[in-house]
């Protein structure tokens, strides 16, 4: 096997169990990504991610280039030497962050001016700028920079939006040279299925030409620009036929996506990959995945529960502390409840999309997928 080499190992219908290689190691999809935005998981050691068998790990392009900076990171021996994390690693571009936390984003088709939200101070990002960044981090995947509209937005916006970020992602494919990191294009569209095949169509005229000129091609397909405030059946309308409109021999991730049940019906749509902050978000707010549906620690009913949090998770969490214990901590705003929930959270969604693995691996998809829908924890979207 060589880098970036991508190996369908089996199908079930449309769900896939892929095997893609990077220099920290392959990872096994389908595979849920937990994020570390400024290069941790937040209340969450490397030690314990290792011990979830956590895959690839993601980090924030738009955070850490302004805090410490991406020299200080390159310094550290990128995103690997600076967080300790030796396992495979994805920046994305910082271009979603810039658009929803920014005050003001002056967007051109040059690229993206504007201010830091630590200290105000002007940025400026250009495709060539940003590839640069993120190869000073050094992931092993770096994402192309795009624009995501907004939803709703007027179909000409979320059209201008799509033709953007295929120019983009044309000068982010010419100007990424790092050999050992590879370029995801981002399909963008919105909600409408005729904006997002062309925006397909536009990466792959980018990376065949690219090819003729002996450049190098996507080493997989972003699905950006879901679950932007759209009720999740909306994104269901069209999200099977862009996943399997994109190429069949590279991974296929659907972004900033992480409720169970969407990540158990997209793998049946034919996606692969999958990030998002809520497991470890919701678990600081105090709630809990679980088998019977989401928990939130806080309720009163739990406080002399002496049972485990979930009685069918295997997570340290669940092997050795109570829910009376992790509301007791959770109510006192002790930082060990949300850690405890953290790691049971981010084993929840690793374990579902190990089970959905070994179900795409027997050929058994549709039971698995029948079992979970008809599940009481199906309800958690
Ligand atoms: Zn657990």
């Amino acid at each position: 096997m060589s880098l970036f080499d991508c190996t369908c190992e089996a199908t079930s219908g449309h769900a896939r169990a892929l095997t893609y290689e990077t220099a920290h190691g392959s990872f096994q999809t389908p595979m849920f990504m937990p994020v570390g935005t400024s290069a941790t998981v937040k209340g969450v050691t490397v030690g314990q991610l290792n011990d979830l068998k956590s895959q690839v790990v993601l980090a924030n392009t738009y955070h850490l280039s302004l805090r410490p900076g991406a020299d200080v990171v390159e310094e550290a021996g990128g995103v690997h030497g600076f967080s300790h994390y030796d396992g495979p690693m994805l920046t994305d571009s910082g271009g979603f962050q810039v658009f929803s936390l920014a005050d003001t984003v002056k967007l051109d088709d040059d690229g993206l001016t504007f201010r830091s939200i630590y200290d105000g101070s002007k940025v400026r990002w250009t495709p060539e700028t940003n590839m640069a960044i993120q190869e000073q981090l050094g992931a092993d995947i770096a994402m192309q920079l795009d624009q995501c509209a907004p939803y709703p937005a007027e179909k000409a916006f979320v059209a201008k939006a799509v033709d953007l970020s295929a120019k983009w992602a044309r000068r982010c494919l010419t100007a990424h040279q790092r050999a050992d990191q590879t370029l995801f294009g981002i399909v963008q569209g919105g909600m409408h299925l005729d904006l997002r095949l062309d925006s397909i169509r536009l990466l792959r005229e980018i990376e065949d030409e690219s090819l003729a000129v002996g450049g190098r091609r996507f080493g997989g397909f972003g699905i950006g620009g879901y679950s932007v405030g759209e009720d999740h059946e909306v994104m269901f309308e069209t999200l099977g036929d862009v996943a399997r409109a994109c190429p069949e021999d590279r991974p296929r991730y659907l972004m900033g996506v992480g409720n169970p049940t969407t990540l158990v019906r997209a793998v049946r749509e034919g996606v692969d990959m999958f990030d998002c902050v809520l497991p470890t978000r919701t678990a600081r707010m105090g709630t809990a995945f679980s088998s019977a549906g989401r928990m939130n620690m806080r309720n009163a009913k739990f406080t002399r529960d002496f049972g485990p949090l979930d009685p069918t998770c295997t997570c340290p969490t669940c092997q050795n502390h109570s829910r009376s214990y992790i509301r007791h901590l959770v109510k006192q705003n002790e930082m060990l409840g949300g850690i405890l929930l953290s790691i049971h959270n981010l084993h929840y969604l690793l374990d579902l999309m190990r089970r959905a693995r070994e179900a795409v691996l027997a050929d058994s998809y549709e039971e698995f997928y029948g079992e979970w829908m008809a599940s009481p924890a199906a309800k958690d979207y």
